[in-house]
């Protein structure tokens, strides 16, 4: 199996619900580590440019004033199958419909208060890795 990178976010109603740390041992325990984290409050530009894709949804408003509504923390998962595995620790974007067991399940109250993002896509992985963390010694793989 490949060793992948993909972009985590933990959003704002989980921070709110202070359970960055028990998400973070889900990643752990499934062998992901954490090699780039960052806390950030987004602005609305941010938010906008990060859902950019789903601009002509119904829901795009509504997911902006979510997303901006306290701080997120964001991180970049390594390991192997990384953008499967962090997919599968998430469960279905509407929680009703997340496997027990899955980060949805135990933190998500709604479809949009849905706890995590996770990139959907090696190609999409890359891409929102770099609009989190563009700078050179942003991502910090181990070497031990
Ligand atoms: N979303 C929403 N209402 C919907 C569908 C999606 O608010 O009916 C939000 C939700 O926060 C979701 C995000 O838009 O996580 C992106 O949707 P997507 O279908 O890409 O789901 P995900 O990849 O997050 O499971």
């Amino acid at each position: 199996m490949a060793i992948e990178r993909t972009i985590s976010i933990i959003k704002p109603d989980a921070v709110a619900k202070n359970v960055i740390g028990q998400i973070y041992s889900r990643f752990e325990n499934a062998g992901l580590q954490i090699i780039a984290a960052r806390m950030v409050h987004l602005s609305q530009a941010q938010a906008e440019g990060f859902y950019a894709v789903h601009k002509e949804r119904p829901f795009f408003k509504d997911l902006v004033s979510f997303m901006t509504s306290g701080p997120v923390m964001v991180q970049v998962l390594e390991g192997e199958n990384a953008v499967a595995k962090n997919r599968e620790l998430m469960g279905a974007t509407n929680p009703k419909n997340a496997d027990p067991g899955t980060i949805r399940a135990d933190f998500a109250d709604s479809i949009d208060e849905n706890a995590v993002h996770g990139s959907d896509s090696l190609d999409n992985a890359a891409i929102e890795i770099a609009y989190f963390f563009g700078k050179d010694g942003d991502l910090c793989p181990r070497t031990r």
